[in-house]
Protein backbone atom coordinates (compact mmCIF):
# COMPACT_ATOMS: atom_id res chain seq x y z
CA UNK A 1 0.00 0.00 0.00
CA UNK A 2 1.47 3.50 -0.98
CA UNK A 3 1.17 6.75 0.90
CA UNK A 4 -1.58 7.43 -1.66
CA UNK A 5 -3.70 5.08 -0.74
CA UNK A 6 -3.57 5.75 2.94
CA UNK A 7 -3.77 9.62 3.15
CA UNK A 8 -7.08 11.13 4.26
CA UNK A 9 -7.90 14.44 3.01
CA UNK A 10 -7.91 16.97 5.47
CA UNK A 11 -10.82 20.22 5.97
CA UNK A 12 -11.91 22.67 8.64
CA UNK A 13 -14.31 25.15 9.76
CA UNK A 14 -12.42 28.01 10.84
CA UNK A 15 -14.72 31.08 13.01
CA UNK A 16 -14.92 32.35 16.41
CA UNK A 17 -16.81 31.27 18.51
CA UNK A 18 -17.16 28.29 16.84
CA UNK A 19 -18.31 25.61 19.66
CA UNK A 20 -21.78 25.80 17.93
CA UNK A 21 -20.52 24.56 14.76
CA UNK A 22 -22.15 21.50 13.16
CA UNK A 23 -20.29 21.59 9.95
CA UNK A 24 -18.14 18.61 11.19
CA UNK A 25 -21.09 16.30 11.28
CA UNK A 26 -22.77 17.07 8.39
CA UNK A 27 -19.13 16.78 6.36
CA UNK A 28 -18.62 13.61 7.99
CA UNK A 29 -22.30 12.06 7.14
CA UNK A 30 -21.61 13.32 3.24
CA UNK A 31 -18.07 11.60 3.48
CA UNK A 32 -19.97 8.22 5.15
CA UNK A 33 -22.59 7.94 2.20
CA UNK A 34 -20.35 9.14 -0.49
CA UNK A 35 -17.37 6.82 0.59
CA UNK A 36 -14.94 9.64 0.44
CA UNK A 37 -11.75 9.53 2.30
CA UNK A 38 -11.04 12.62 4.37
CA UNK A 39 -11.21 14.45 7.91
CA UNK A 40 -12.91 17.61 8.77
CA UNK A 41 -11.58 19.66 11.78
CA UNK A 42 -12.92 22.00 14.12
CA UNK A 43 -10.70 25.34 14.64
CA UNK A 44 -11.57 28.48 16.69
CA UNK A 45 -9.43 30.96 15.25
CA UNK A 46 -9.52 34.59 16.64
CA UNK A 47 -9.81 37.73 14.32
CA UNK A 48 -6.06 38.82 14.76
CA UNK A 49 -4.95 35.25 13.91
CA UNK A 50 -7.04 34.14 10.57
CA UNK A 51 -3.65 35.12 8.43
CA UNK A 52 -1.52 32.88 10.19
CA UNK A 53 -4.16 30.09 10.36
CA UNK A 54 -5.52 29.69 6.89
CA UNK A 55 -1.85 29.33 5.72
CA UNK A 56 -0.72 27.44 8.41
CA UNK A 57 -3.76 25.33 7.31
CA UNK A 58 -2.65 25.21 3.86
CA UNK A 59 0.63 24.91 3.89
CA UNK A 60 0.68 21.06 6.24
CA UNK A 61 -1.39 19.78 3.82
CA UNK A 62 -5.03 20.92 4.08
CA UNK A 63 -7.57 20.71 1.16
CA UNK A 64 -10.34 23.42 2.10
CA UNK A 65 -12.14 25.34 5.10
CA UNK A 66 -15.46 26.67 5.56
CA UNK A 67 -15.07 29.99 6.91
CA UNK A 68 -17.70 31.55 9.94
CA UNK A 69 -18.61 34.29 11.94
CA UNK A 70 -16.71 36.52 12.14
CA UNK A 71 -14.44 36.38 9.22
CA UNK A 72 -16.21 36.08 5.60
CA UNK A 73 -15.24 39.13 4.89
CA UNK A 74 -11.85 39.40 6.04
CA UNK A 75 -10.81 36.36 4.53
CA UNK A 76 -11.24 37.70 1.12
CA UNK A 77 -7.80 39.31 0.79
CA UNK A 78 -6.15 36.02 1.75
CA UNK A 79 -7.46 34.54 -1.62
CA UNK A 80 -5.18 34.47 -4.33
CA UNK A 81 -8.64 34.23 -6.29
CA UNK A 82 -12.26 33.87 -5.91
CA UNK A 83 -15.52 32.48 -7.86
CA UNK A 84 -17.84 35.08 -9.38
CA UNK A 85 -20.14 34.66 -6.57
CA UNK A 86 -18.02 35.44 -3.91
CA UNK A 87 -16.28 38.26 -5.81
CA UNK A 88 -19.92 39.76 -6.06
CA UNK A 89 -20.54 38.95 -2.37
CA UNK A 90 -17.54 40.44 -0.79
CA UNK A 91 -17.67 37.53 1.50
CA UNK A 92 -16.12 34.12 1.36
CA UNK A 93 -16.95 31.02 2.94
CA UNK A 94 -15.15 28.08 1.48
CA UNK A 95 -11.76 28.08 0.51
CA UNK A 96 -9.70 25.55 -1.27
CA UNK A 97 -6.17 25.08 -1.27
CA UNK A 98 -5.23 24.50 -5.21
CA UNK A 99 -1.12 24.00 -5.71
CA UNK A 100 -0.38 26.11 -3.12
CA UNK A 101 -3.02 28.98 -4.10
CA UNK A 102 -6.11 29.92 -2.34
CA UNK A 103 -9.62 29.63 -4.26
CA UNK A 104 -12.30 31.45 -2.53
CA UNK A 105 -16.08 30.80 -3.26
CA UNK A 106 -19.32 31.52 -1.32
CA UNK A 107 -22.19 28.53 -1.09
CA UNK A 108 -24.34 30.66 1.53
CA UNK A 109 -26.71 32.08 -1.42
CA UNK A 110 -27.13 28.94 -3.02
CA UNK A 111 -27.86 26.92 0.12
CA UNK A 112 -30.13 29.45 1.55
CA UNK A 113 -31.93 29.07 -2.10
CA UNK A 114 -32.33 25.65 -2.24
CA UNK A 115 -34.04 25.55 1.15
CA UNK A 116 -36.26 28.55 0.48
CA UNK A 117 -37.33 27.20 -2.77
CA UNK A 118 -37.26 23.33 -2.87
CA UNK A 119 -37.90 22.83 0.93
CA UNK A 120 -39.87 25.40 2.10
CA UNK A 121 -41.79 26.11 -1.34
CA UNK A 122 -41.39 29.72 -0.54
CA UNK A 123 -42.39 31.88 -3.14
CA UNK A 124 -39.98 34.60 -4.30
CA UNK A 125 -41.05 36.17 -7.01
CA UNK A 126 -42.95 39.50 -6.55
CA UNK A 127 -42.05 39.17 -3.05
CA UNK A 128 -41.05 41.65 -0.46
CA UNK A 129 -38.20 41.06 1.59
CA UNK A 130 -36.62 42.22 4.66
CA UNK A 131 -33.21 40.98 5.74
CA UNK A 132 -32.01 42.10 9.34
CA UNK A 133 -27.94 42.31 9.37
CA UNK A 134 -25.55 43.30 6.92
CA UNK A 135 -22.49 40.86 7.70
CA UNK A 136 -21.15 38.09 5.71
CA UNK A 137 -24.08 36.09 5.61
CA UNK A 138 -26.16 38.65 4.05
CA UNK A 139 -23.66 39.64 1.51
CA UNK A 140 -23.49 35.88 0.16
CA UNK A 141 -27.40 35.62 0.50
CA UNK A 142 -28.08 39.16 -1.37
CA UNK A 143 -27.62 38.80 -4.99
CA UNK A 144 -29.42 35.33 -5.68
CA UNK A 145 -32.32 36.42 -3.20
CA UNK A 146 -32.55 39.48 -5.88
CA UNK A 147 -31.77 36.51 -9.00
CA UNK A 148 -34.74 35.62 -8.23
CA UNK A 149 -37.18 38.82 -8.91
CA UNK A 150 -38.56 39.91 -5.87
CA UNK A 151 -40.54 43.04 -5.53
CA UNK A 152 -38.31 44.95 -3.09
CA UNK A 153 -35.50 43.59 -0.96
CA UNK A 154 -34.57 45.99 2.12
CA UNK A 155 -31.24 45.19 4.25
CA UNK A 156 -31.74 46.65 7.83
CA UNK A 157 -28.84 46.74 9.86
CA UNK A 158 -27.70 48.24 13.35
CA UNK A 159 -24.59 50.37 12.13
CA UNK A 160 -26.52 51.14 9.02
CA UNK A 161 -22.79 51.80 6.39
CA UNK A 162 -22.39 48.39 6.50
CA UNK A 163 -26.02 47.47 4.97
CA UNK A 164 -25.13 51.19 2.40
CA UNK A 165 -21.99 49.30 1.66
CA UNK A 166 -24.03 45.77 0.23
CA UNK A 167 -26.28 47.97 -1.67
CA UNK A 168 -23.72 50.36 -3.08
CA UNK A 169 -21.40 47.03 -4.55
CA UNK A 170 -24.58 46.32 -6.52
CA UNK A 171 -26.22 48.11 -10.03
CA UNK A 172 -28.22 50.55 -9.81
CA UNK A 173 -31.51 49.22 -11.18
CA UNK A 174 -32.08 46.26 -8.55
CA UNK A 175 -34.80 46.57 -5.94
CA UNK A 176 -32.38 47.09 -3.03
CA UNK A 177 -32.17 49.70 -0.61
CA UNK A 178 -30.88 50.21 3.12
CA UNK A 179 -32.04 51.41 6.75
CA UNK A 180 -31.38 51.07 10.06
CA UNK A 181 -33.45 49.16 12.62
CA UNK A 182 -35.66 51.35 13.71
CA UNK A 183 -36.51 53.17 10.08
CA UNK A 184 -38.01 49.57 8.69
CA UNK A 185 -41.55 50.79 7.53
CA UNK A 186 -44.25 48.79 9.66
CA UNK A 187 -47.31 50.10 7.24
CA UNK A 188 -47.19 46.69 4.87
CA UNK A 189 -46.16 43.46 6.19
CA UNK A 190 -43.18 41.54 4.39
CA UNK A 191 -43.62 38.59 2.96
CA UNK A 192 -40.20 36.80 4.19
CA UNK A 193 -38.07 38.24 6.63
CA UNK A 194 -34.78 36.74 7.15
CA UNK A 195 -32.76 36.82 10.56
CA UNK A 196 -28.90 37.58 9.61
CA UNK A 197 -27.81 38.79 12.59
CA UNK A 198 -25.47 36.75 15.12
CA UNK A 199 -27.55 38.22 18.01
CA UNK A 200 -28.78 35.37 18.72
CA UNK A 201 -25.35 33.58 18.85
CA UNK A 202 -24.12 35.68 21.46
CA UNK A 203 -27.51 35.44 23.56
CA UNK A 204 -28.48 38.74 22.48
CA UNK A 205 -32.21 40.10 21.16
CA UNK A 206 -31.76 43.23 19.01
CA UNK A 207 -35.08 45.08 18.67
CA UNK A 208 -36.80 43.53 15.55
CA UNK A 209 -38.90 45.99 13.94
CA UNK A 210 -42.66 45.79 15.12
CA UNK A 211 -45.60 45.04 12.80
CA UNK A 212 -43.18 43.87 9.50
CA UNK A 213 -44.70 40.74 10.41
CA UNK A 214 -48.24 39.06 9.51
CA UNK A 215 -49.34 35.53 9.49
CA UNK A 216 -48.36 34.86 5.97
CA UNK A 217 -44.87 36.12 7.01
CA UNK A 218 -42.08 33.44 6.36
CA UNK A 219 -39.82 34.17 9.19
CA UNK A 220 -36.26 32.76 8.24
CA UNK A 221 -33.57 32.75 11.34
CA UNK A 222 -29.89 31.91 9.74
CA UNK A 223 -29.18 30.78 12.99
CA UNK A 224 -30.30 27.65 14.51
CA UNK A 225 -29.86 25.66 17.80
CA UNK A 226 -31.12 23.39 20.01
CA UNK A 227 -34.39 25.21 21.30
CA UNK A 228 -36.10 27.71 19.06
CA UNK A 229 -34.27 30.90 18.73
CA UNK A 230 -34.76 33.89 19.93
CA UNK A 231 -36.09 35.16 16.66
CA UNK A 232 -38.31 32.36 15.62
CA UNK A 233 -39.46 33.40 19.25
CA UNK A 234 -40.25 36.89 18.12
CA UNK A 235 -41.77 36.11 14.73
CA UNK A 236 -43.99 33.56 16.21
CA UNK A 237 -45.29 36.01 19.07
CA UNK A 238 -45.63 39.09 16.22
CA UNK A 239 -48.21 36.94 14.33
CA UNK A 240 -46.25 35.09 11.35
CA UNK A 241 -47.71 31.31 11.24
CA UNK A 242 -43.85 29.86 9.59
CA UNK A 243 -40.88 30.63 11.27
CA UNK A 244 -37.94 28.39 10.45
CA UNK A 245 -34.86 28.15 12.00
CA UNK A 246 -31.30 27.66 9.04
CA UNK A 247 -30.85 24.38 9.35
CA UNK A 248 -31.98 22.98 5.59
CA UNK A 249 -29.21 25.79 4.74
CA UNK A 250 -26.57 24.88 6.79
CA UNK A 251 -26.80 21.61 5.27
CA UNK A 252 -27.30 22.86 1.50
CA UNK A 253 -24.47 25.00 1.67
CA UNK A 254 -22.35 22.44 3.18
CA UNK A 255 -23.45 19.93 -0.08
CA UNK A 256 -22.11 22.83 -2.33
CA UNK A 257 -18.99 23.28 -0.59
CA UNK A 258 -18.48 19.62 -0.54
CA UNK A 259 -19.18 19.31 -3.95
CA UNK A 260 -16.56 22.09 -4.65
CA UNK A 261 -14.37 20.11 -3.09
CA UNK A 262 -14.98 16.61 -3.79
CA UNK A 263 -16.94 16.51 -6.83
CA UNK A 264 -19.50 14.59 -5.66
CA UNK A 265 -23.32 15.98 -4.81
CA UNK A 266 -24.39 14.49 -1.21
CA UNK A 267 -27.90 13.57 -0.85
CA UNK A 268 -28.68 16.20 1.57
CA UNK A 269 -32.08 15.17 2.77
CA UNK A 270 -30.98 12.34 5.46
CA UNK A 271 -28.69 14.47 6.55
CA UNK A 272 -30.79 17.07 7.45
CA UNK A 273 -32.83 14.63 9.30
CA UNK A 274 -30.24 13.44 11.43
CA UNK A 275 -28.32 16.61 12.74
CA UNK A 276 -31.39 17.55 13.58
CA UNK A 277 -32.10 14.88 15.83
CA UNK A 278 -28.50 14.80 17.10
CA UNK A 279 -28.47 18.63 17.38
P1 LIG B 1 -20.96 38.72 10.83
O1 LIG B 1 -20.29 38.95 9.52
O2 LIG B 1 -20.16 38.72 12.05
O3 LIG B 1 -22.15 39.83 10.93
C1 LIG B 1 -22.92 39.90 12.10
C2 LIG B 1 -24.19 40.74 11.85
O4 LIG B 1 -24.99 40.66 13.03
C3 LIG B 1 -23.90 42.23 11.62
O5 LIG B 1 -24.89 42.73 10.75
C4 LIG B 1 -24.07 42.82 13.03
O6 LIG B 1 -24.45 44.18 13.05
C5 LIG B 1 -25.25 41.99 13.52
N1 LIG B 1 -25.35 41.95 14.98
C6 LIG B 1 -24.56 41.25 15.86
N2 LIG B 1 -24.98 41.43 17.13
C7 LIG B 1 -26.08 42.24 17.05
C8 LIG B 1 -26.97 42.79 18.03
N3 LIG B 1 -26.85 42.54 19.33
N4 LIG B 1 -27.96 43.59 17.59
C9 LIG B 1 -28.12 43.86 16.27
N5 LIG B 1 -27.31 43.37 15.31
C10 LIG B 1 -26.31 42.57 15.70
O7 LIG B 1 -21.73 37.32 10.82
P2 LIG B 1 -22.31 36.53 9.55
O8 LIG B 1 -21.24 35.68 8.98
O9 LIG B 1 -23.01 37.51 8.67
O10 LIG B 1 -23.37 35.53 10.25
C11 LIG B 1 -24.58 36.01 10.77
C12 LIG B 1 -25.41 34.88 11.38
O11 LIG B 1 -25.85 34.01 10.35
C13 LIG B 1 -24.63 34.01 12.37
O12 LIG B 1 -25.48 33.71 13.47
C14 LIG B 1 -24.31 32.76 11.58
O13 LIG B 1 -24.18 31.61 12.41
C15 LIG B 1 -25.54 32.65 10.70
N6 LIG B 1 -25.29 31.91 9.46
C16 LIG B 1 -25.95 30.74 9.26
C17 LIG B 1 -25.76 30.03 8.08
C18 LIG B 1 -26.52 28.77 7.85
O14 LIG B 1 -26.09 27.99 6.99
N7 LIG B 1 -27.63 28.53 8.53
C19 LIG B 1 -24.88 30.51 7.10
C20 LIG B 1 -24.23 31.72 7.34
C21 LIG B 1 -24.45 32.40 8.52
P3 LIG B 1 -23.32 45.35 12.99
O15 LIG B 1 -22.94 45.46 11.55
O16 LIG B 1 -24.05 46.53 13.52
O17 LIG B 1 -22.18 44.90 13.88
Amino acid sequence: MTDEDTRVDRYAVMGYPIKHSRSPLIHRLFALQTNQRMQYEMLQVAPQHLTEAVSQFGRTGGKGANITVPHKESVLDLCDSLSARASVAGAVNTLSFIDGKIVGDNTDGVGLLIDLKDNLHASLRDARILILGAGGATRGIVEPLLDAKPRSLLIANRTIQRANDIVARLPKNRTIAACAFDAVPDDVPFDLVINATSAGLKGEAPPYPACAVSRDTLCYDLSYGLKVTPFCEWALAAGAARSVMGWGMLVEQAAESFEIWRGVRPDTAPVLKQIKINA
